[in-house]
């Protein structure tokens, strides 16, 4: 099992770990801020720091076979490194902050289409790149009419907060269920609640920002019809540059 410090603080970058055990898939630590690739969410990348300053390049995390594993995926190209390891060793494991930011700045905003748009989600992907969320719904969608609410709810600055909560906790709630977007699972005891104050409630075990705000800029870039129940919305950031480029063409 591998403490996973990324539920509690979403917000951390590095954590002091030790190896617990290396196979063909990766290296497994004791405890590590490495989100793994599930609930749609791309797994990180980022380094891990042996003891000596070297530096083991993690390419992405993925889950183990048993539960609770955390597999951190060495780049190729390093098989030495790799096979110098030894369980009980300490590293200093560090994430690509640059690249999560962007995970759980579009991981929060598909919360919020989740709350524009109210059907079911039946598929979803959130990379650097782009989010991608498919509903389970027939009507057709304004791409625009999407952005600007998005942008409003974004603009409005809501909190966004997890905690956890029992099954017990859970069935002397009902209305907390009700309220919820999607079901939550049953059987592991505990779920993790994700609250966009005023806005959404759910439960997720990614990882997101700490207040709508700090979504930043995001367009609907493409709506899909890919199937008579399914429509699939596509989410893009509005970088920097692109707001310098389109004044520079509207000044010419
Ligand atoms: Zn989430």
């Amino acid at each position: 099992m591998t403490e996973e410090l990324f539920r509690d603080d979403a917000a951390l970058a590095s954590c002091e770990a030790k190896v617990i055990a290396i196979n063909e898939h990766g290296v497994q630590l004791d405890r590590t801020v490495f989100y793994p690739l599930g609930g749609g969410q791309a797994g990180d990348s980022g380094v891990l720091v042996l003891s000596d300053g070297t530096e083991l390049t993690i390419a992405d995390t993925r889950k183990g076979t048993l539960p609770g594993e955390i597999v951190h995926v060495p780049a190729p190209g390093q098989e030495a490194r790799v096979a110098s390891l030894t369980p009980g060793q300490s590293v200093q494991a560090r994430i690509d902050v640059q690249r999560r930011q962007r995970h759980m700045r579009f991981h929060t905003a598909t919360h919020l289409l989740c709350a524009l748009i109210p059907h079911q989600v039946n598929g979803c992907s959130i990379t650097a790149d782009y989010a991608r969320l498919d509903f389970h719904m027939s009507e057709p969608l304004d791409r625009q009419a999407l952005t600007a609410s998005l942008d409003q709810l974004i603009g409005e600055a809501h909190p966004v907060r997890h905690y956890w909560i029992t099954e017990t906790e859970l069935d002397a709630n009902p209305s907390l269920v009700r309220s919820m977007s999607v079901q939550p699972p049953r059987g592991q005891g505990r779920v993790r609640v994700l609250e966009i104050e005023g806005v959404d409630i759910q439960p997720c075990g990614g990882t997101h920002v700490s207040n709508s705000a700090e979504i930043g800029a995001v367009v609907v870039s493409k709506i899909e019809k890919k199937s008579a129940m399914t429509r699939r919305v596509m989410l893009r950031f509005v970088e920097a540059g692109e707001l310098a480029g389109l004044s520079q063409t509207l000044d010419f």
